[in-house]
């Protein structure tokens, strides 16, 4: 397999000279939150240090850590590091969990995250070749404007057409002959069974760059499928940037975090750093940001990381799928339970489609949990069902992935809600 590559030299860096590189920039870093953040300068002038005392990335624990509730604290602009004038342009989190958290951008910063999103299409085979429809919503969310200049920084066609309006979609995908497709890996489905509704079987389409919500590799391999593309896996957080803090390659064997930019941790139950291999928090210093650097931020996303070679040729380390943020994590008498689970355990069982719904509900003590799932098309069409029989796979299936006993409900095809963008897995009634 051919690889390209949009900035060798940043990208198959040895790891030596990245680590040489992320020393430089990390006291770069903390002397300029020190002398522009007064929420850094206290918290370091607290712990009794000052930039002099971090040397490089070895002294990275000596730092704070910055948490999702600190950015709130200091609504909107308060852990901005550069004057106003400097800011130009700002985006929000979507707030799934909780208040919009704010981020401002420099030009440079602007520059930056194109030159990294452009990264991450070469990594996606994409190129000046391409016609790429963003279907990310463009907005406060930073889905859309993200993959949008990274798009026209490798000189491909961008089409903004931003999320929503699948009719047009559709229209888009046949009449202008888009061979790239840019939205969440749930909206990415929609879009291949709304193909498939209206007996399209060719597209133009040929790689997917799918991201901003935990989707499991049974997706991937069904959108593949679906769509006859490749479907490349995209990470980020608007706090650390947005789309394109890590990216797969086309090995598709966990997504390579750029490293010259972002230094990642994993972070145990203790609070301390985890040695590769092992799961724990996702936690960030950001490198090289000027408008809103941060320090050790916490994503409560739960991965792994490697830093074996990739057959690509780049040297970033690599981080696994993430299952969802521990805030997603519903505890069911007891246990722990991530959608994404239950997504993987729906997909073992053919006749069911993965539209799904998890609803949770106390009756008296005890949690339930009921899965409400689409028949497919092919199993309605059958003229023996067994929805009985059915019914105890997807009960199986559930127990044995996410060690859960759920109750079922089979839904008629196309009767769940569809999201557009980042679906909403989770009805639970339990905080009603
Ligand atoms: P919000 O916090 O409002 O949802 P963001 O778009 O910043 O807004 O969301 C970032 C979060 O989305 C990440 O912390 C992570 O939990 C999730 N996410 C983004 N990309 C992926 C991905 N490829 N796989 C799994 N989760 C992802
Ligand atoms: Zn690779």
């Amino acid at each position: 397999m051919e690889h390209r590559i949009w900035n060798p030299t940043m990208e198959c860096m040895p790891r030596d000279q990245l680590r040489a590189l992320q020393d430089e920039r990390l006291r770069d870093v903390v002397r300029r939150v020190y002398e522009n953040v007064p929420f850094y300068r206290n918290k370091m002038q607290q712990m009794g240090i000052t930039p002099m005392d971090i040397r490089g990335v070895c002294d990275i624990e000596r730092l704070p850590f910055t948490e999702k509730q600190d950015l709130r604290d200091h609504y909107p602009f308060g852990l901005f590091a550069v004057p106003q004038t400097e800011i130009v342009r700002i985006h929000a989190s979507s707030g799934t969990t909780g208040k919009p958290t704010v981020v401002g951008y420099t030009g440079g910063d602007i520059d930056r995250w194109a030159e990294l999103m452009a990264r991450s299409m070469y990594c996606a085979n994409i190129g000046k070749h391409d016609i790429v429809q963003v279907a990310y919503g463009y907005g406060l969310f930073t889905g859309g404007l993200g993959a949008h200049y990274g798009a026209e920084r490798v000189g491909a066609s961008v089409i903004p057409i931003s999320g929503g309006n699948t009719t047009r979609q559709l229209l888009l995908i046949q009449d202008f002959g888009s061979t790239a497709l840019c939205c969440t890996p749930s909206y990415a489905l929609n879009l291949a069974e709304a193909l498939q509704a209206e007996g399209v079987h060719h597209t133009k389409l040929k790689s997917g760059i799918f991201g901003a919500e935990p989707w499991t590799e049974a997706m991937r391999e069904k959108i593949e499928e679906m769509l006859g593309i490749d479907a490349i896996n995209i990470y980020g957080l608007s706090e650390v940037m947005g789309p394109g803090v890590s990216v797969e390659c086309m090995c598709k064997k966990g997504m390579h975090i750029w490293e010259d930019h972002f230094l990642p941790e994993v972070i145990g139950p203790d609070g301390h750093g985890l040695p590769y291999g092992e799961q724990g928090d996702l936690t960030f210093t950001t490198l090289t940001k000027h408008g809103m650097p941060l320090l050790r931020y916490r994503t409560h996303d739960l991965c792994t990381l490697t830093d074996e070679p990739c057959e690509c040729g780049r040297t970033h380390v690599r981080m696994g799928r993430v299952m969802g943020r521990t805030d997603d994590m519903l505890i069911i008498r007891g246990v722990n339970v991530f959608p994404s689970q239950v997504e993987h355990a729906l997909l073992q069982v053919e006749g069911i489609v993965p539209q799904y719904q998890i609803v949770v509900e106390r009756s008296g003590n005890l949690d339930t949990m009921e899965v409400q799932v689409e028949l497919s098309p092919a199993f309605m069409s059958d003229t023996v069902k067994d929805m009985e029989a059915l019914e105890a796979k997807i009960v199986n299936s559930i127990a044995s992935h996410a060690l859960v006993h759920a109750t079922v409900k089979l839904c008629q095809p196309g009767t769940l809600p569809r999201s557009e963008g980042k679906a909403k897995r989770v009805i639970d009634k339990r905080q009603l």
